[in-house]
């Protein structure tokens, strides 16, 4: 349905999602039908780029702390007038209803911010708009969940943002940005030319020869330190996989071995646990016993954030390095590849104490799916996604015995059938690898989340996601 799903900017595209899924077919039809089309063209494909920046002037700094403010402000007034609507409408029906979509939020914001935001020239209008899209995405969300339209946790009503509980961040849609040509700088409407810590020329090169097209940039802080996230369509030239015919088989885990690879030609590949918790677990616990034991708003109590912060990234980077290197690899080769259907949060919480939910969460086995279900289709491959009842440690993968009995901590065990020693792990992954059962649940099958994110771009915001969202349905 969303081959012809358009897009005029990142603000329409979850517009779009909006209207698709929230109102009536009429009403649904008539507010598209008036806006603009844009259509992200064949041959190209939406993509992130995330870059570490730093301010160029002194002034900067602040100015870009104003644009955060700028963004959170703006949210917390449309939430205040979302929320005076509705207790209006409780005591006297007969008010009307104010719509909750970001162009009427953006004209009543328009209408009232030289009343409530004098300074407001201060800081580009773009900050405004992020923050009431970013309310309309908040409340879209909460009536999907009331009403059972969305997966997952329930969402609450949106809160208002409060600058410690709010990570600053502001989405450009329009506007002056660019990349500048040295490759060591971007350019952001307002705030200025930043510099990039790592080179640009992944997808400067593409811009120059005109072969992508930047949507939006999102400048966001995260521990202290500033990042802007590019969304760009991109030519795609779709090289298919190496191996078309070849299928592999991936059996994740949360022990010693993370991922074990059954390759087609029955080799056995095993990669180590990327173990980035292990690695700074003990660090990290003293860090926050510090920080818990300073004064909140102190210098010190800063500094053992910072610590802390620096401590998070490094093992967050550490895991999505193995990830994209374990994706990668099997999607440029195979054009089979098999996973098995993963509950992570029920694994969780079957692991009964915290450290051993902990080591659940920290392997992000659950994000190996999501990355090659988007990989695969970039690649031109398939992702099958075996049944999640499918018992692929218990039957040998040899004789087709089934050992009923087996206990978690069983890394080997031995077949009641032929009697032959069988490594775990290794048998799961060459069962997945041969596994033929129907591939039934559509949405499983593409990655079990309605839109595969990239790790890469923008999380903070709709964009991203919805951007992917139109082009994978
Ligand atoms: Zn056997």
């Amino acid at each position: 349905m969303h081959r012809t799903c358009v897009l005029q900017s990142l603000d329409e595209a979850h517009q779009c999602d909006l209207y698709r899924k929230g109102l009536r077919p009429r009403l649904r039809r008539r507010l598209m039908s008036g806006r603009p089309r844009y259509q992200v063209p064949a041959g190209f494909i939406a993509r992130g780029w995330r870059y570490e920046v730093e301010a160029t002037t002194s002034g900067q700094r602040s100015l870009i702390q104003q644009h955060f403010g700028a963004r959170r402000f703006a949210h917390n007034w449309a939430l205040a007038e979302v929320k005076a609507n509705l207790n209006a409408r409780s005591t006297d029906p007969s008010v009307q209803p104010l719509p909750w979509d970001l162009p009427s939020l953006r004209r009543a914001w328009n209408q009232a911010k030289n009343q409530v935001a004098p300074w407001w020239p201060c800081c580009s209008k773009e900050a405004y708009a992020s923050g009431i899209a970013d309310l309309v995405t908040g409340l879209h969300n909460w009536t999907a969940s009331k009403n059972g339209r969305r997966a997952g946790r329930p969402v609450g009503f949106p809160r208002f943002k409060a600058r410690g509980r709010d990570h600053g961040r502001v989405r450009f849609c329009t506007g002056a940005m660019r990349l500048e040509s040295d490759r060591r700088h971007l350019i952001l409407p307002v705030i200025g030319r930043l510099r990039c810590k790592e080179n640009t020329r992944s997808l400067q090169r593409l811009l120059v020869k005109e072969q992508g097209r930047v949507l939006s940039m999102t400048l966001s802080e995260h521990g202290g330190r500033q990042f802007v996230s590019v969304s760009a369509i991109v030519v795609h030239t779709q090289r298919g996989p190496s191996e078309p015919d070849a299928r592999c088989g991936i059996d994740l885990g949360i022990g010693r071995e993370w991922a074990v690879v059954a390759h087609a030609d029955g080799t056995i590949e095993r990669t180590a646990h990327p173990a980035p918790w292990a690695g700074v677990q003990d660090e990290r616990r003293r860090a926050a016993r510090r920080a818990s034991r300073r004064i909140v708003g102190s210098r010190g109590h800063h500094h053992a954030r910072t610590k802390l912060a620096a401590l998070d990234r490094r093992a967050a980077n550490l895991r999505r390095e193995s990830v994209h290197a374990l994706t990668s690899a099997l999607a440029r080769r195979y054009g089979t590849i098999v996973v098995e259907d993963l509950d992570v949060s029920a694994m969780a919480r079957g692991m009964g104490r915290r450290a051993f939910r902990r080591t659940v969460h920290q392997a992000g086995i659950g994000v190996v799916r999501p990355v090659l279900a988007y990989k695969t289709r970039w690649a031109g491959g398939q992702l099958v996604v075996a049944d999640r009842w499918f018992a692929s440690s218990r039957i040998h993968h040899g004789c087709g015995g089934y050992h009923a009995r087996l206990r978690l901590q069983d890394q080997v065990w031995v077949c009641p059938r032929c009697g032959e020693r069988v490594d775990r792990n290794a048998n799961a992954a060459l069962n997945l690898r041969d596994w033929t059962g129907p591939v039934t649940d559509r949405d499983v099958q593409r990655g079990g989340v309605a839109a595969p994110v990239p790790f890469v771009g923008d999380h903070g915001g709709q964009a991203c996601t919805q951007v992917q969202a139109c082009e994978a349905l």
